[in-house]
C-alpha cells in the first residue's frame, strides 16, 4: 500500500492571500498553482492508496485554511482520503477548534507550523494543543523547517525544538515535514532517539545534493525506517517524487559516492505509514 502523507488542499480566494497564490516556487523553476479543485486533487493523487490532506492555518503569513473545506473534500472518498485539521495556537479558539475538527468534522490529525504561524513550539498555548492531540491519539504533521515568507521566524523552526515535546508527550506521533530542511541532520538525530517522531521526504528531490546527503546520513544513522513517503502536492506529484528518489540513487552510483540502497525508494514508498501513525483503517470509527 502506498500512502502519501503530505498533500495540500485549499481555496483561493479565501484561504490564501493574493501574495501566496502568486508565489513561484523558485527551486522548481516553475509557477505552481496552489489553488486546485477537489477533482484535480483526487485525480493527481490517485496512484496513492491513502492520502493525508490538509491546509495550513497561519494568519501571520497569510495561510487561512478553514477546516470545513478539507473535511468536506475528504468525505467524497472517505476510505482513501484522511483529513488533518490546520491549527494555529496564536488564535484564541485553537483548542476548541481541535475538538470541533475531530468530533464534528471527522478529521484525524493536526497540521501545525511554528515558523509560518510565528509561535514558539514550547509556548503554553501550543503545549495544551499537544496534550489534547496525545489524549485523542492525533498525529501532528509539523512544518518544522525553513520557508520563504520574510516574516516567518527562523528561531521557531529548528526540529530540535520538538525534542522537549516528544519527552513531555511520549505517545504523541509527530511527523517532521521535508526532513526539517535545511536541518535534516537535526531531524535525523531526533527521529533516531524519539520512537514516535518521524520525517517525510516530500519536496526535497529538486535539491539533489542536499537530498543525497540527507538520505545517506539517514542510512548511516540507521533511521531510514522512520522516513515516510510524501509529495507536498501540489508542489510536486507522486511520479515526480518517486522519480526523484530513483535519480538520487542513480546519481550516487554515477558519481561513485557512498551508496544508497537500491531498494530505498521502494522502502520509503511502501512504508506502513498508517500503522506507524495509529491511523490504520481498523482504527477508523
Ligand atoms: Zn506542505
Amino acid at each position: 500500500m502506498i500512502t502519501d502523507c503530505h498533500t495540500h488542499f485549499w481555496r483561493y480566494p479565501g484561504e490564501l492571500t493574493e501574495e501566496l497564490a502568486s508565489e513561484t516556487f523558485i527551486m522548481r523553476r516553475q509557477k505552481v498553482e496552489l489553488n486546485i479543485t477537489a477533482e484535480q486533487h483526487a485525480a493527481d493523487t490517485i496512484k496513492a492508496d491513502r492520502v493525508l490532506v490538509f491546509g495550513l492555518r497561519a494568519p501571520l503569513t497569510g495561510f487561512l485554511t478553514v477546516n470545513d473545506t478539507v473535511a468536506e473534500y475528504v468525505r467524497t472518498d472517505a476510505k482513501r482520503l484522511i483529513g488533518f485539521a490546520a491549527i494555529c495556537p496564536t488564535e484564541d479558539d485553537a483548542l476548541s477548534e481541535v475538538d470541533r475538527a475531530i468530533n464534528e468534522l471527522g478529521l484525524r490529525g493536526l497540521k501545525m507550523s511554528p515558523i509560518y504561524g510565528g509561535w514558539n513550539p514550547q509556548d503554553p498555548s501550543a503545549m495544551s494543543i499537544f496534550a489534547k492531540a496525545e489524549q485523542y491519539g492525533l498525529p501532528i504533521m509539523f512544518h518544522q523547517g525553513t520557508t520563504f515568507p520574510r516574516k516567518a521566524p527562523l528561531k521557531y523552526a529548528n526540529p530540535v525544538l520538538l525534542e522537549d515535546i516528544a519527552l513531555q508527550f511520549p505517545d504523541l506521533k509527530m511527523i517532521i515535514a521535508h526532513m526539517g530542511h535545511p536541518w535534516e541532520v537535526e531531524t535525523i538525530v531526533l527521529i533516531r532517539k524519539q520512537p514516535n517522531v518521524f520525517a517525510d521526504i516530500s519536496a526535497l528531490f529538486y535539491r539533489p545534493w542536499q537530498f543525497y546527503n540527507s538520505l545517506r546520513l539517514a542510512v548511516e544513522y540507521g533511521v531510514t525506517d522512520k522516513l515516510l513517503f510524501g509529495t507536498d502536492y501540489p508542489i510536486a506529484t507522486l511520479d515526480e517524487t518517486v522519480e526523484g528518489l530513483h535519480n538520487i540513487v542513480n546519481l550516487s552510483k554515477e558519481m561513485r559516492l557512498p551508496a544508497l540502497p537500491d531498494d530505498l525508494p521502494e522502502q520509503i514508498l511502501y512504508r506502513d505509514t498508517l500503522n506507524l501513525l495509529g491511523l490504520s483503517d481498523s482504527t477508523q470509527t
